[in-house]
């Protein structure tokens, strides 16, 4: 990669485009074009634009079993069905070592000083593959790749990775579940794909209370989101001080995508990732990467996108809207949360 000053690293690759996991598949080529389209016109001083290189045997390793990714590897060039939902084309193995990498030199590049805060635009998406096993449209898990690489090779030593795609990133729980250097935060639609993410499921062993569930109720949007973090989520970060803040940036919760089912709009996107910012300078000198992973209609994609990216470039975010749900219901789904982790966290 090359040496970036910038701010803002924007990472990706044409060929990640060319991954195709069949006709009519929602996690479609088209959604990386529509993302790099609404951002071409970032080009300014404020943001940089980088090709990853491939992620590394090793450090796909670091998540992943050896004959899972020599099972994937006999796909290398082949169409084939993985699981019900997940497909391999001839060029997506390239695609998925592709995005790993986008993911390690998004962490690298903040853990250098390269650039400031970096976003890594990829597909396919990550946070479902399980450690043997391709889920979810997900290959390889790009964001515990980048969190295994950060601890293996970057020396950090605390990392909090926060997932607000609309699903539950059940590989990434996986990945890190009875470790304490790896604190987990997801929020997700309750009661969907793929059914893991209860608040039971709080970590194990040395693990326990590093790993925050926080299953959400349809429709909720942008103010409900932002209830949530700021009675949850900032809390537990800042009591974990994080020397790297990494996050599964999923926009399948906004309200036009056609499988989330939640209310979010790109300016709540944007007002989730300031808060993000802010916890990432309050405690990890404002190392911050994003990694793309679900978020399937492709305007409120590319919007969403665009409005973290403003948001990392320092621009203010445009106001969410306010809650359109029962104070008492948004309270009541934060005090189901709160009352697992009290035992770990000052929530
Ligand atoms: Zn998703």
């Amino acid at each position: 990669m090359r040496r970036m000053a910038g701010p803002t690293l924007l990472l990706t690759h044409e060929a990640m485009i060319e991954h195709d996991p069949g006709p009519g598949h929602p996690e479609r080529p088209e959604r990386l074009q529509a993302v790099l389209k609404r951002l071409k016109s970032f080009q300014d001083a404020d943001v940089c634009w980088a090709q990853p290189t491939p992620a590394s045997r090793e450090a796909i390793e670091r998540v992943h079993r050896p004959h899972y990714v020599d099972q994937l590897e006999t796909l290398r060039g082949r169409r084939a069905a993985l699981d019900i939902d997940t497909a391999v084309s001839p060029a997506s193995l390239q695609a998925a070592y592709l995005a790993s990498g986008a993911a390690i030199d998004a962490v690298t590049a903040v853990v250098a000083g390269r650039a400031r805060r970096a976003f890594a635009l990829v597909r396919p998406p990550g946070h479902h593959a399980e450690s043997d096993r391709a889920m979810g449209f997900c290959l390889f898990n790009n964001i515990a790749i980048a969190a295994a690489h950060a601890r293996a090779s970057l020396g950090c030593r605390r990392i909090a990775i926060i997932d607000f795609d609309v699903h539950h990133g059940n590989g990434t729980q996986q990945a890190f579940y009875a470790d304490a250097d790896v604190l987990y935060i997801s929020t997700h639609r309750w009661g969907i794909y793929p059914g893991t993410g209860s608040t039971r499921e709080i970590g194990a062993a040395k693990g326990q209370g590093f790993n925050v569930n926080v299953p959400l109720p349809e429709g909720f949007g942008d103010g409900e989101y932002n209830a949530v973090f700021g009675s949850i989520l900032v809390p537990v970060v800042d009591a974990f001080e994080p020397d790297l803040l990494l996050v599964s940036a999923g926009f399948d919760s906004h309200r036009d995508d056609p499988l989330g089912g939640m209310a979010v709009t790109e300016a709540g996107f944007g007002s989730m990732c300031a808060t993000l910012c802010q916890l990432a300078d309050r405690h990890a000198g404002g190392r911050i990467a994003l990694v793309l992973e679900g978020g399937y209609d492709l305007q409120a994609l590319a919007a969403s996108v665009a409005a973290c990216v403003d948001v990392l470039r320092a621009q203010k975010p445009p106001a969410p809207r306010p809650s359109s749900h029962a104070a008492g219901e948004v309270a009541e789904v934060i005090e189901k949360v709160c009352s697992v982790h009290r035992l770990y966290w000052p929530v």
